[in-house]
C-alpha cells in the first residue's frame, strides 16, 4: 500500500517513508492509496482476540512494508500492563443501556493521545531502519496540551530521536503545564509560545517548510519529523480502537454483526474523528459520526454549512484541547470525500492559507452531510453536564468527554437515531480536575484550593484514584523554562539543538 499527499504534488511513497517523513513535502498530508475493506464476516472471529491482536491485524492492512513480526513488536511494546492501567486497554463503559464511554486514557499521561503516541516512536524508529535511515530524527510538536506531554513519555530516551515540544504558554492547564515542564529524558526539549495553540502550529509548520533549517540540520545529520496527528503513523492506531469498541460491544451481546451505531467524538484537529471515518470505511456499521465541539465551533458551522471560517474569536474554554481553530486532519477528509481531488483540495488550503476561509461545493457538502453531524456545548453546558454525569450516573466526566455527552444530548433531541452509541473519553477527570471540582464540588469545599489540593479533594469526594502520572505532580522539579515568541520559534529550535546559524 502506498500513501499519496493531499495536495498531490510529490511521488507515492511507502508507509514507512509516510511515517518517517511525517508531513509531505508539498504541504499536503500522506493519505493510504485505498482503504481496506474488512472481510464480511470477521467479527466472530475479532471477538476471541485481545486488543493488542486486533491492533496488529487491523494495521497490517496500511504498513504493508512491514513485517507480521515488527507490527507485533510495536503494539506489544505500545500496549502493555507497564504502560496502561486497564488490561482491556480501551474498556467500553455502560453509562446508560445503549451509551457507551469508551475510556482511552488508561495510558501514562491519563489523555488519549496515548493511544498514538505510545506506539508511533516505536513504528518511526522501525521506519527508519527499514529505509537505513541514519540521520538523527528531531520530532516536532506543537501542542494544545495532551500532546506535548504524550509525545515526550513515548520519545524520552529513545535512541536516534529528539524532540522539541512548544505548547502556548497561557493555553494549558495547571496539570498539563506542570506534567511537560517537570519531563525527564535525555533527548526532550519543552518551550512556553507567546501565543495560543494555533499560533504554535502555524509556528510549527513554519519551521518544517525552512529550507534554511532544513540545510542547518542535514549539516548536522538530523532530519525532522513530526508527532502531530498530521503524521499518519498517529492516525493509524487510533483506527483501531473504534474497531475494537465495535467488537466489544459483539462480545458484550449489546448489538448483533451487522448492526449499526453511532460514535461521539469530541473534536479539536480532526484526528481522533477521522480515524472513526476511516474505521467506517472499512467496514464497522457506523451511521453517524458525530462530531463535537467547545465554543470554538468551526466545525460545527463548517459540517452545518459548507463554509470554513477561521476569522473569528479564538475563545480559551475549560477543555483546552479543543481550543483549536484550524483543524489540519480535515484536509485529509476533504481528499477521501472529494474521490481524491487534490487539486480543489489544494486551492481550499491556498484559499485557508490566504483569506482564512473556504467553501467546499455541494456535492462535497452534501458528502460530509450525509455522515457527519455536528454541534458545540458551551463551558456553562459543560459543566452541567458533568454535575448530571456524577449525580444521575455515579460517572465523573472530564471537561471534554463532557462536550461530547452535551453534543449527544442535542443530536437526540434533534431527532438523531436512537441506537446504540459510543463516546470517546479522551481524557481523565483528574487531567482537568479544577474545571471538573467546580462541577460537582461546592464552591465552600473548594476556597482557596490550588490545582493540586483540589485533585485530592475530588479523589476523596468521590472516591477515584488519581491516575499516577498525575499523582505526586506538584512535586517533581521543573526542569524547562524557556518561553518564546511565535518569530523566535526557528531560532530557538537551533538553540536547542546547539545548532549556530551561520
Ligand atoms: C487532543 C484532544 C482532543 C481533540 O482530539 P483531535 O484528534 O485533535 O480532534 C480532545 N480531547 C482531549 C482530552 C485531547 O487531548
Amino acid at each position: 500500500m502506498n500513501y499519496f499527499s493531499t495536495r498531490g504534488r510529490v511521488e507515492p511513497v511507502s508507509a514507512s517513508q509516510a511515517i518517517t517523513m511525517g508531513i509531505a513535502p508539498d504541504g499536503g498530508l500522506f493519505v493510504p492509496q485505498n482503504i481496506p475493506r474488512l472481510p464480511e464476516n470477521i467479527w466472530q472471529e475479532m471477538s476471541e482476540w485481545s486488543y493488542q491482536q486486533r491492533a496488529s491485524y487491523l494495521m497490517s492492512f496500511y504498513l504493508s512494508d512491514f513485517t507480521r513480526e515488527e507490527i507485533e513488536a510495536c503494539v506489544t511494546g505500545a500496549y502493555n500492563a507497564e504502560r496502561f492501567d486497564h488490561s482491556e486497554i480501551a474498556p467500553l463503559v455502560e453509562l446508560y443501556p445503549g451509551v457507551f464511554i469508551q475510556e482511552l486514557w488508561h495510558g501514562p499521561t491519563a489523555a488519549f493521545k496515548d493511544m498514538a503516541l505510545q506506539i508511533l516512536p516505536r513504528l518511526l524508529t522501525t521506519s527508519m531502519g527499514k529505509l537505513g535511515e541514519n540521520s538523527e530524527i528531531v520530532i516536532l510538536v506543537a501542542t494544545s496540551g495532551d500532546t506535548g506531554k504524550a509525545a515526550l513519555e513515548g520519545f524520552r530516551d529513545v535512541n536516534n530521536t529528539r524532540i522539541i515540544v512548544f505548547y502556548p504558554r497561557d493555553g494549558v492547564s495547571e496539570v498539563q503545564k506542570q506534567q511537560m515542564i517537570t519531563q525527564s529524558g535525555n533527548n526532550v526539549y519543552v518551550a512556553a509560545v507567546e501565543g495560543n495553540f494555533d499560533d504554535a502550529q502555524s509556528g510549527v509548520k513554519k519551521i518544517f517548510a525552512d529550507e534554511n533549517i532544513q540545510q542547518l540540520l542535514a549539516d548536522h545529520n538530523m532530519k525532522m519529523s513530526s508527532a502531530n496527528s498530521i503524521n499518519w503513523g498517529r492516525l493509524l492506531p487510533q483506527i483501531v480502537y473504534y474497531v475494537s469498541a465495535y467488537v466489544d460491544l459483539i462480545v458484550d451481546n449489546r448489538i448483533r454483526p451487522g448492526d449499526e451505531i453511532n460514535i461521539v467524538v469530541p473534536t479539536g484537529n480532526f484526528g481522533n474523528i477521522l480515524a472513526a471515518y476511516y474505521a467506517r470505511e472499512m467496514g464497522v456499521p457506523i451511521r453517524n459520526l458525530i462530531c463535537a465541539s467547545n465554543a470554538n465551533n468551526v466545525l460545527t458551522d463548517f459540517i452545518n454549512t459548507g463554509i470554513y471560517d477561521r476569522n473569528r474569536y479564538f475563545e480559551k474554554t475549560i477543555s483546552p484541547s479543543m481550543d483549536i481553530l484550524i483543524s489540519s486532519n480535515l484536509e485529509r477528509l476533504l481528499y477521501e470525500v472529494t474521490s481524491h481531488d487534490d487539486r480543489k483540495v489544494s486551492e481550499w488550503m491556498e484559499e485557508l492559507q490566504t483569506e482564512g476561509r473556504y467553501q467546499v461545493d455541494p456535492a462535497t457538502h452534501q458528502k460530509i452531510k450525509s455522515l457527519f453531524r455536528a454541534d458545540f456545548a458551551t463551558d456553562e453546558e459543560t459543566l452541567a453536564t458533568i454535575k448530571l454525569g456524577w449525580d444521575k450516573y455515579r460517572y465523573l466526566l472530564d471537561t471534554h468527554t463532557a462536550v461530547a455527552c452535551n453534543v449527544y444530548q442535542k443530536f437526540l433531541k434533534h431527532g438523531g437515531a436512537q441506537i446504540p452509541a459510543v463516546i470517546a473519553s479522551t481524557a481523565s477527570p483528574f487531567k482537568f480536575g479544577s474545571s471538573v471540582a467546580k462541577a460537582v464540588l461546592s464552591p465552600e469545599m473548594r476556597a482557596g484550593k490550588d490545582e493540586f489540593s483540589l485533585l485530592r479533594l475530588l479523589s476523596t469526594g468521590t472516591g477515584l484514584k488519581i491516575p499516577a502520572g498525575i499523582a505526586g505532580l506538584e512535586q517533581r522539579p521543573v526542569l524547562h523554562n524557556k518561553v518564546t515568541t511565535t518569530e523566535n520559534m526557528p531560532a530557538t529550535v537551533l538553540n536547542l539543538l546547539n545548532i549556530k546559524n551561520k
